[in-house]
Parts: C-alpha cells; sequence; structure tokens
C-alpha cells in the first residue's frame, strides 16, 4: 500500500495527494483517495468533504474505522508542516506524509512533540489494501 500511495505521490506532484486511512490500533487496513480541494492544492490539502463525510457515516453503520489522513508533501520532509499542525484537531488521529520516497506516521495530540500537535508513530500498513474501504 505505502508503496503505491509513493507512486500516485510522484504522479500527482508539484500537487498534494490525500486521502483517509482506515484501521484500528496503529494498523492500517485500507485507503480511500479523495481528490484534493485545497484552494492551492501544490502547498496545501484539503480532502474532498463528501469523502469524509461518507467515511464518518459507514464508521458510524458499523463500518470500518477511521484511522486517520495520509497526504504528500512533493517537495518538501516528511514531518508536518506548521498548517498541518493549525489543521489537526488533538483527537488521535493518525497523519501519514509521504513525498515519493519517505513515509512518517504521527498522531495528534494536546502536548505533542511538533508544534504541540503531532508524536511520532508506529504504523503498519502491511496488511492494507487500497480503495477497498468505505464501499
Ligand atoms: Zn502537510
Amino acid at each position: 500500500m505505502l508503496a503505491e500511495l509513493q507512486l500516485f505521490a510522484l504522479a500527482a506532484a508539484p500537487e498534494e495527494i490525500c486521502g483517509i486511512l482506515f484501521g484500528r490500533e496503529g494498523r492500517v487496513s485500507g485507503y480511500r483517495a479523495a481528490r484534493n480541494v485545497a484552494d492551492d492544492p501544490c502547498r496545501h490539502f484539503e480532502i474532498d468533504p463528501a469523502i469524509l463525510i461518507a467515511a464518518e457515516r459507514a464508521q458510524r453503520g458499523g463500518g470500518e474505522p477511521i484511522l486517520g489522513y495520509y497526504h504528500s508533501h512533493p517537495a518538501g520532509t516528511v514531518t508536518p508542516s506548521i498548517t498541518d499542525a493549525e489543521s489537526a484537531a488533538p483527537d488521535g488521529r493518525v497523519w501519514l506524509i509521504l513525498n515519493g520516497q519517505d513515509a512518517a506516521a504521527w498522531h495528534s495530540a494536546d502536548n505533542g512533540e511538533i508544534y504541540g500537535r503531532f508524536i511520532a508513530m508506529e504504523l503498519d500498513c502491511s496488511g492494507a489494501k487500497g480503495q477497498t474501504a468505505a464501499k
């Protein structure tokens, strides 16, 4: 799954890609790619709200839990940006960031080590399949 996302990230550059991760307890079971609807998709990302709403609704209905989100930094490091920190709620969700080569996972928290919002974590993507979640 990670290799697949890296290819998508490279193909979309200089625009950022984004999507939703499903799973639980640091283990990704699947992901759903979303349109990046940010005004400037080369500098920011905003997951298509229709995809988010559908995923939240599916979760409430007993579907796969939302683990977090992924997005790319096509020309940067895989450390969260200050904009990421400002837009992240301290809700414990996972933020996977990739740049076409490297990837790192963080979870949002009240007193994180990165901009007060993110804490580095291990994320197991080995059992994940793409696009299968939230159907
Ligand atoms: Zn970012």
